[in-house]
């Protein structure tokens, strides 16, 4: 069962960085562009952000720099409603960035200062220890399971969050991994097997279950105790199924893209927080669909991410891609 919200916030630990995005698209930076940001960033605050935007306590643990770009990445969470407490500033390291040039076919080119940042010095302290002993809640970014500097708090934090009856999530987030190093493969095993909601996107679903067709990887996830599984398929909406045999089809909201990056972390940040405040699958499904789609129609990866009262909105106003 996924852990009503009065049990704590949902934590996420993971990266933050800046984002500054090319304005015109292109191939890669080897020429001055004009560029655009800097936008706070990381798939784990993208998920904390819209988690708590839609009115779900969510907290973050993290390492940003002492310096402007760090402070951008705390203050828009904070502002936000995200618990900040456990994000660490290191003062010698700078906070991370990712520069992004979109390439006329949609590919994206990357110059990424990530884990030799300030994101790469985050440990197990006392404050970290704080967060996930009141958390009711842990998203986890299959990204770092290969990580081995974040990999061990988050198993640390996973086993505390369950062990007070909390639950987790699980976004397999690993499209160009699909094909997993034995050390990983055992970790995405274990945490499979403790996992309540898992949100794949479309191709990742059958290898996370290793089965050759939607539905065996479906039943397959259920046999080992997973509740929920929503399976995101981009501008063709989404489809959740549960362990009680239920299955619902969410259609895309059409919308013209501007910014694909950060719709899958929305669309998890807004299914986790309406179904940690008591929205049944169906419901969160719609939330999930409506906060991916409009934070698609933004630039920058999170300038997206709506409040229960924008999304309501935006679901009234917008039509489905039927
Ligand atoms: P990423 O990891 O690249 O952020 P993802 O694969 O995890 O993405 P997507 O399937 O791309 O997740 O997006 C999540 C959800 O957001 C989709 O299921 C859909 O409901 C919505 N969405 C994404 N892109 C669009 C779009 N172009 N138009 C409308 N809705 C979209
Ligand atoms: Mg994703």
């Amino acid at each position: 069962m996924i852990a009503p919200d009065k049990l704590g916030p949902t934590l996420c630990i993971g990266e933050l960085l800046v984002e500054i995005v090319a304005c015109e698209p292109g191939t890669g930076f080897t020429e001055p562009l004009h560029l655009l940001g800097p936008f706070p960033s990381g798939a784990p605050a993208i998920f904390s952000d819209q988690c708590a935007r839609m009115g779900s306590h969510s907290a973050m643990v993290g390492a940003v720099g002492q310096d402007d770009f760090g402070r951008v990445c705390i203050e828009r969470l904070a502002k936000d409603g995200v618990d900040v407490s456990a994000i660490a500033e290191i003062p010698d390291l700078p906070t991370g960035t990712a520069f992004v040039r979109y390439r006329p076919d949609g590919d994206r080119d990357f110059v990424f200062n990530m884990w030799t940042s300030a994101a790469g010095r985050l440990s197990w302290t006392p404050t970290v220890e704080q967060a996930a002993s009141c958390s009711g809640h842990l998203h986890v970014m299959g990204t770092l399971l290969s990580n081995p500097a974040v990999w061990p708090l988050i198993d640390r934090a996973a086993d505390m969050i369950k062990d007070r009856g909390g639950s987790i999530s699980f976004d397999p987030n690993a499209r160009k991994e699909l094909r997993l190093d034995a050390q990983t493969q055992i970790r995405f095993d274990a945490l499979l097997a403790k996992t309540d909601v898992l949100l794949p996107s479309g191709e990742e679903l059958m290898a996370a279950a290793k089965a050759g067709s939607e539905s065996a990887a479906i039943k397959a996830l259920f046999s080992l105790g997973i509740q929920e599984v929503v399976v995101k398929r981009g501008a063709d909406g989404a489809t959740a199924y549960t362990s009680h045999g239920d299955k619902f089809v969410q259609p895309a909201f059409a919308v013209d893209e501007v910014d694909p990056t950060g719709a899958g972390d929305c669309f998890g940040g807004a299914y986790v927080a309406a179904r940690r405040l008591g929205a049944d699958v169906e419901t969160a499904l719609c939330y999930g669909a409506a906060a991916g789609a409009r934070n698609v129609a933004f630039r920058g990866p999170m300038e997206g991410a709506g409040t229960r009262v924008e999304l309501n909105h935006f679901i009234t106003e917008n039509r489905l891609r039927i």
